[in-house]
């Protein structure tokens, strides 16, 4: 059996004894790129490139990318304990072609490499491709031999985008890609891409080829790149599960001894929890959020980081641990991936310091919080709606932002009033201004200081939490 190492080590081996130069993973905070909350994806950093603004001595790349996706254009942060592959935290293995090679390679190389290196069974394997990339089509049936009837054509969603189109962004490169399935068999529920039932977890997209050939303006219209250029990414976690013989992430190794942890920390008595799929999903993104430098906070990136941990915490509690716990995973995480991450296993002493401050701090408010929300749920039918005010309450004297209630409202089959939330934070925040002019007026009376608007920060504040809010209930 491989392990996760493994498989990591054997994709980089792969592309470097192929040209290509080994990159290190880059942060999870974007360097050049404000409008970017988390590194998403494999190409982040190669962004510049991609465009033709930084010329690479080499034109091949291959890099293991960590990566986030707990906010922003992608959020899985509400699918973590919910299906068998998405996390808040993965790694992202990939190979770049900067105006390079392009199809016929790029899917030639990705064949060869879960094929014949990793020996994984062609007839488990099925493709998609753009509606219209005839080409892309073509090697997949003339090159590699794959039969018509597992090569998918996928076109455009009717609410518009496509999973087969990739873009960057409204304008910039962009290109249809070609997306990779593996068949983990009839007994699981799901249809294949493309089909009603898509969204079940039989058919696993395991890795996504991006052929970069278009640069798209702001009219909308497509011209061709100079050179067309290729972006793959492949969960290595997806990977891990399939070639462990097993369907669900959470069951590959490193998952399983994170587990093993979370029951030793939580005092759990159910293996089978989700709550403890969901501590071992967020033990990573926290560990190396908190790595690259993002602290639990107000704002921001700062407010998801404090988020993800205080979701962490209250499963925590839903577990019967009512002492902090999250905290002590961090040796167990450095133990898996500290090899590979150097900087992880030197800043662990960091990352456990900062993990129990934000669970003590939760810790004081998060029992009378539960309290409150019992309370209001005692009565509602299957179905109903925890109110906003309530929700309001929870966040503004508890600390529980609205993610949390939400995520505690779904597991009982109830929902949050999120608009009623809204109205409540902007009541606040026209108190608190009206309050701070007032404070203001004050101090000008008294002293030649400055004065300060002591209203900005809960402004904000609240600006965020009802973008999130949102964010969150797409
Ligand atoms: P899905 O449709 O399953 O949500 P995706 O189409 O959003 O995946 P891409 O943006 O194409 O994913 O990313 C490339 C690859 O990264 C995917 O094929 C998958 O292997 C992996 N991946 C994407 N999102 C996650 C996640 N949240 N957790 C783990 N792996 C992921
Ligand atoms: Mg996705
Ligand atoms: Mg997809
Ligand atoms: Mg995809």
């Amino acid at each position: 059996m491989k392990t996760s190492a493994e498989i990591r080590q054997s994709f980089l081996d792969f592309f470097a004894e192929r040209g290509h130069e080994v990159v290190p993973s880059a942060s999870l905070i974007p360097a050049n790129d404000p409008t970017l909350l988390f590194t998403n994806a494999g190409m982040v950093p190669f962004k510049e490139a991609f465009l033709g603004q930084e010329k690479r001595a080499n034109p091949r790349a291959v890099s293991v990318q960590r990566c986030v996706r707990a906010g922003g254009k992608h959020n899985d942060l509400e699918n973590v304990g919910y299906t068998a592959r998405h996390h808040t935290f993965f790694e992202m293995l990939g190979n770049f072609s900067f105006g390079d090679y392009f199809k016929g390679e790029a899917i030639r190389y990705g064949w060869d490499f879960l094929t014949g290196t990793l020996g994984l069974p062609a007839e488990r394997l099925l493709v998609t491709v753009y509606e219209t990339d005839d080409e892309a089509f073509a090697h997949w049936r003339d090159d590699i031999g794959l039969p018509e009837d597992r090569i998918l054509r996928i076109g455009d969603k009717p609410g518009g985008g496509s999973d087969n189109f990739w873009q960057m962004g409204d304008t910039g490169p962009c290109g249809p890609c070609s997306e990779i399935f593996y068949d983990h068999g009839p007994e699981i529920p799901g249809g294949p891409p493309g089909s009603p039932d898509e969204d079940g977890d039989r058919f696993i997209e395991i890795w996504n080829i991006v052929f970069m050939q278009y640069d798209r303006a702001a009219d909308g219209t497509l011209s061709n790149l100079p050179k067309p250029s290729v972006d793959t990414g492949m969960g290595l976690e997806r990977l891990a599960a399939v070639m462990q013989g097993v369907h669900s992430n959470y069951q590959i190794d490193l998952f399983r001894h994170l587990i093993d942890a979370a029951v030793e920390a939580t005092g759990a008595t159910d293996r089978e929890s989700a709550s403890l799929k969901v501590i071992a999903d967020h033990i990573r993104s926290c560990a190396f959020l908190v790595v690259d430098g993002v602290r639990p906070g107000n704002e921001g990136r700062d407010y998801v980081l404090r988020r993800i941990i205080r979701r962490a915490a209250r499963h925590g509690h839903k577990l019967g641990q009512d002492a902090p716990f999250f905290h002590k995973l961090v040796g167990p995480l450095v133990k898996e991936m500290g090899d590979a991450y150097p900087e992880l296993a030197k800043a662990a002493d960091e990352v456990e310091r900062v993990l129990l401050a934000e669970e003590e701090r939760f810790l004081q408010t998060l029992a009378s919080g539960m309290q409150v929300l019992e309370q209001a749920v005692a009565n509602l039918p299957a179905g109903g709606t925890i109110d906003g005010e309530t929700a309001f309450k929870l966040y503004d004297t508890h600390g529980f932002p609205l993610d949390l209630t939400a995520d505690i409202a779904r597991e009982r089959g109830l929902v949050v009033d999120e608009e009623g939330f809204g109205r409540e934070m902007a009541e606040r925040r026209a108190q608190s201004r009206a309050a701070s002019h007032f404070t203001a007026e004050t101090i000008k009376i008294g002293t030649d200081e400055p004065t300060v608007f002591e209203g900005y920060q809960q402004d904000s504040l609240a600006a965020t939490v009802v973008a999130v809010a949102r964010e969150g209930s797409q």
